[in-house]
Order: structure tokens, then sequence, then C-alpha cells
């Protein structure tokens, strides 16, 4: 998508600190972290939000929760434990419309989320 900030992340014309990449899938430190852990895990296919995902994405969705944990191992966050969030329309606060998976983690979260 031509004016999509994630998508020219993904491509790398807009800098990012990458912790992770492969065919479907690249996620990036949060340039706004709420936690000491903030990465962001996004599909290379542009998805404007959770609810346009299809069947056909049933795979790629699954693999970023595979990517999660891994993200969450290496940073040692995953006994510790850790938020995986993702924001869909207005009231959820959802900024940047192209999907995303918030991996948090670090410190002690609050529930309710606020
Ligand atoms: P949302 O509110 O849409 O769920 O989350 C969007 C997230 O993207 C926010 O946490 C915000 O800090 C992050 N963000 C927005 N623009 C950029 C950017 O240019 N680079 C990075 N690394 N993160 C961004
Ligand atoms: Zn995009």
């Amino acid at each position: 998508m031509g004016d999509c900030i994630f998508c020219k992340i993904i491509k790398g014309e807009i800098p990012s600190k990458k912790v992770y990449e492969d065919k479907d899938i690249f996620a990036f430190e949060d340039i706004n972290p709420q936690a000491p852990v903030h990465i962001l895990i996004v599909p290379k296919k542009h998805i404007d939000k959770s609810l346009d995902a299809t069947d056909q994405d049933k795979e790629l969705i699954g693999s970023i929760f595979m990517v999660a944990n891994k993200l969450a191992k290496e940073k040692g966050i995953a006994e510790s434990g850790f938020r995986l969030v993702v924001n869909c329309n207005r009231d959820s606060g959802q900024d940047v419309f192209h999907i995303h998976f918030h991996l948090l983690g670090g410190r002690k979260m609050k529930w309710p989320p606020g």
C-alpha cells in the first residue's frame, strides 16, 4: 500500500530496528516503547486490521504467534510473562492500519488494560 508506514518499514524505506525477518513476517522495535520489551510483529502482506484477515491468512497469522514465542524466549520474557496485543479499529486505539501484533514484556502488566 502506497502510503502505509509499516509497508515502508518492511521495504526499508523508513529505518527501523529490525529484530526478525522471514519471507512472510517482519518484526521491529516500537518507536515509543510501553514496556522494556516492545516489539511489533507484522505480516509483509498488507492487511488493514484484524477484521480483514481471511481464511487465506490463517497460516500467516498462526506463524506470527510462533515468531512471538521465539522472540519472547530470545528477549528473556518467556518465563516472566508477556502480552501479545492486537488493536482493531477506533475504540481499541489502533493508529496504524497495517495489522500488527504488539509483543510487550519485561514489567508487570496491569489488568484490565485500560
Ligand atoms: P496501534 O496503536 O496502531 O496498535 O500501534 C501502533 C504502534 O506503532 C505504536 O505503538 C507506535 O509507537 C508504533 N509506531 C508508529 N510509527 C512508528 C514508526 O515509524 N516506527 C516504529 N518503529 N514504530 C512506530
Ligand atoms: Zn502496509
